[in-house]
């Protein structure tokens, strides 16, 4: 059996990484007030406690404390402890700094087609005075009635202009064609299965029905990410943590009203199982008002293998510089520049929606 290590100490090194995550103070509290609770007790005791399972009777000692103690105690490192331990010794501002500089682009953008507030031009030229070399155009699909969500007829016209407005724009940089396409209550695509196939890259998101139970979400969601036309898998709970920030007013956000949203309930970790399976990205979500995934769902995410995508969701063009929160959260989870889809070329990128085999 392996030595056993010391939980206090372990309890506590969780304690500070959360608070230099920038964690909320009752999940540090939780970690500092179990280290509390069992630092007088002996080696003895603490085993026994583990071993029948009493350590949650104290005061202080919740369910999560309680299994790091147990994993300490058989001589491993803490499940939790590992996750936050990717980002130890990291110079956090210094990483998401790189991470910025490593994006070569934008896979999830909104214009006046949908509910943006400006035309696909604006939207590319300041992608271009930001030093994207694209921006993945991703208007909103049919059934998404309030964020006039666009028929394939419509979808058909905007990429004919696409190709328009491509053929203006300074070289060296190029709209990639795109859609956020809604994730239908049976886990099905809301666009045709030929315009799909046509698009660079598919994000697909959950807007409707987001208190689902648990169950049904969880096989909404495990039957889109397994779609092969799904690249991208957009703001992943579906949260919104606070209400529209400050300065952002008038059509940029129609159909994004200001109000905050719990996340909806799936199994997280069967969902990014999928997601490493069928090789779909998880978008990190830059938005300040959703800031989704959570931060523990992101090391969920990075655990199981799988990529991402640090994306804007921009739906004016000054939010096109709103990368750097999504970089920011990241870096606080230890995601490498390796694992960001966003970080390749246009012809990288494209070739991988196109061509990716399933991994497994
Ligand atoms: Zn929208
Ligand atoms: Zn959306």
């Amino acid at each position: 059996m392996a030595r056993a290590r010391d939980p206090i100490a372990d309890l506590r090194r969780i304690a500070f990484l959360l608070e230099r995550a920038n964690e909320a103070t009752y999940r540090v509290r939780a970690f500092r007030s179990a280290a509390k609770a069992l630092a007088g007790m002996s080696a003895a005791e603490l085993t026994e406690r583990a071993g029948n399972g009493t350590l949650t009777e104290l005061a202080g000692v919740g369910d999560v404390t309680a299994r790091c103690v147990a994993e300490s105690l058989a001589g491993e490192e803490p499940v939790y402890l590992r996750r936050l331990a990717a980002t130890e010794g990291s110079d956090l501002d210094a990483e998401a700094t790189a991470l910025r500089a490593a994006l070569r682009g934008d896979c999830h953008t909104h214009s006046d087609w949908s509910d943006g507030g400006s035309p696909i031009e604006e939207m590319a030229l300041a992608a271009v005075e930001l030093g994207h070399e694209y921006l993945v155009l991703t208007d909103h699909s049919p059934r998404l009635t309030v964020a006039r969500g666009l028929t394939a007829e419509r979808l058909r016209r905007q990429l004919d202009h696409v190709a328009q407005v491509n053929a203006a724009l300074p070289e060296g940089f190029r709209i990639l064609t795109g859609i956020e396409v809604d994730i239908l209550a049976d886990g099905s695509l809301d666009q045709d299965d030929d315009l799909l196939a046509r698009l660079d890259v598919v994000v697909g998101s959950v807007h409707s029905g987001l208190k689902d139970e648990r169950s049904k979400m969880t096989r909404r969601m495990l039957k889109a990410v397994a779609n092969p036309h799904l690249d991208i898998l957009g703001h992943v709970t579906g949260r919104m943590v606070s209400s529209r920030p400050a300065g952002v007013t008038g059509p940029g956000d129609r159909g994004h009203r200001a109000r905050t949203r719990a996340e909806s309930d799936f199994d997280a970790d069967a969902v990014f199982a999928a997601c490493a399976e069928h090789d779909t990205a998880v978008e990190i979500n830059s938005r300040p008002e959703r800031q989704d995934p959570p931060k523990r769902l992101i090391r969920r995410a990075l655990e199981a293998g799988c990529r991402f995508a640090i994306n804007t969701d921009a739906h004016a063009p000054g939010q096109l510089d709103w990368q750097r929160f999504g970089c920011e959260r990241a870096a606080l989870c230890g995601v490498p520049a390796d694992r960001v889809i966003n970080t390749w070329s246009a012809e990288q990128l494209v070739a991988w929606t196109h061509d990716r085999p399933p991994r497994r």
